[in-house]
């Protein structure tokens, strides 16, 4: 087969953008904290003792690689092209956020910084980063809302018995937002000793490309991967879209084979007509948000508009800087997926092949699923499985009346 190819500058540029969108739109004293950081983060990823110790602990703790799984039964139940997944929910910790929280803990380590600052939202992040913490043996420090630590009770107990520092944020709304805002005024009382751990690729540059760049080994193991299985590549790639950390991660090894069509999958919510949905690419407009520009779904002041998804990893109101570049250059189709076909696709891939997906992750199955039925059987279709569903056992047996 003769590859289509698509090339591209590196990126993103020397100032962190990618085509208009990244950057870094912050006051001064932080521009020059993350200046701080891209420098030594250039130094440091070229250092052959830095990423000896990265890959040890992917392979040997992480239990990387993650192998890829061809589904027979869920694509004979969809009768047409073949559904592969890429199993990031066999990581240690069930996801693919330990990949790029192993690296920038890691990057902490050899930078000296005494402690690692981040916000969590419903928990998965700081989990995952205190698991890296843990590990490399790094003070952690998680903001986290009141109305948040309420909710997400698990993950709490294990940022707690994990060792990290877990702050209870009581201000404004006691979610997200807020932590975001008390995580960043903590860091700032000293840059040069502490360290900020970004969960996706979004905030300024250089968190986009860092996260990227520790996430893209999901990519590189899947594209060879499927090669040795098959002898080809895939037709499509696919994964699910919240800050668009995973995508980004399976999506840069295929970013120049231009016949391998990517999509990325955004959650409709309740519906993309309704205001209860969280597809920024979709349905946002350009704007600022955390220190960067990108699709942000917001009102007329530009202040991000309150979102929603059944899967709490996606219901961001931004989106990833290279995403939107690759959106307006139409290297990948952005769709969606909402609720009811997220849960139902949650029950299917659980049924036909006993793998119980994350709410996130069946996102990126469901699409899969809608259209492997209008392409030929030798078409194949690699979906990243970004997660495990075991954090969404109770709420899935809750909204689908199983209790
Ligand atoms: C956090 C999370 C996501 C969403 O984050 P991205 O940065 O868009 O990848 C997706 N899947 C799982 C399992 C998650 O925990």
């Amino acid at each position: 087969m003769t590859q289509k190819k698509f090339e591209f500058a590196p990126m993103p540029d020397q100032n962190g953008y990618f085509g208009k969108y990244g950057g870094q739109y912050i006051p001064e004293n932080l521009k020059k904290a993350m200046d701080d950081i891209d420098k030594a983060y250039e130094e440091i990823i070229q250092r052959k003792d830095f990423q000896d110790e990265l890959n040890y602990l992917f392979k040997y703790y992480v239990g990387r690689p993650s192998p890829i799984y061809h589904c027979r039964r869920l694509s004979d139940f969809c009768g047409g092209a073949q559904i592969y997944l890429k199993r990031e929910d066999l990581n240690h910790t069930g996801a693919h956020k330990i990949n790029h929280c192993l690296g920038e803990a890691l990057l902490a380590k050899y930078m000296n910084k005494k402690k690692v600052i981040a916000e969590t939202g419903a928990g998965q992040h700081g989990v995952a980063l205190a698991t890296a913490c843990a590990l490399v043996g790094i003070k952690c420090e998680i903001h986290m809302g009141e109305v948040d630590i309420k909710k997400e009770h698990p993950n709490v107990c294990k940022m707690k018995i994990l060792g990290a520092d877990l702050v209870c944020v009581t201000r404004g709304t006691k979610t997200l937002k807020d932590a975001v805002d008390s995580a960043f005024e903590e860091y700032l009382k000293n840059p040069d000793e502490f360290i900020y751990a970004i969960g996706s690729v979004v905030g300024p540059h250089p968190f986009p490309k860092m996260v990227r760049d520790f996430q893209s080994i999901v990519g590189r193991e899947a594209r060879e991967q499927f090669i040795e299985f098959n002898g080809e590549l895939p037709n499509a790639v696919l994964a699910c879209v919240g800050g668009g950390s995973n995508a980004m991660g399976i999506f840069t090894a295929f970013l120049e084979d231009g016949d391998v069509r990517l999509i990325g999958v955004e959650p409709a919510g309740r519906g993309l007509d309704t205001p209860d949905h969280a597809a920024s690419i979709t349905k946002g407009s350009e704007g600022v948000i955390h220190g960067f520009r990108c699709y942000v779904l917001q009102d007329e002041k530009g202040e991000p508009l309150p979102v929603y998804s059944i899967a709490s990893g996606l219901d961001y109101p931004g989106v990833g800087p290279q995403h939107c570049y690759l959106k307006d250059l139409d290297r990948v189709e952005y769709v969606s997926v909402d609720d009811k076909e997220c849960l139902d696709a949650v029950i299917t891939l659980s049924r036909k092949e006993g793998i119980i997906p994350a709410l996130e992750s069946a996102h990126a199955v469901a699409y899969a699923m809608k259209i492997a039925g209008s392409l030929p059987k030798e078409q194949t279709l690699l979906v990243n499985l970004s997660g495990r569903g075991d954090k969404d056992l109770d709420f899935i047996m809750n909204v689908l009346g199983m209790k």
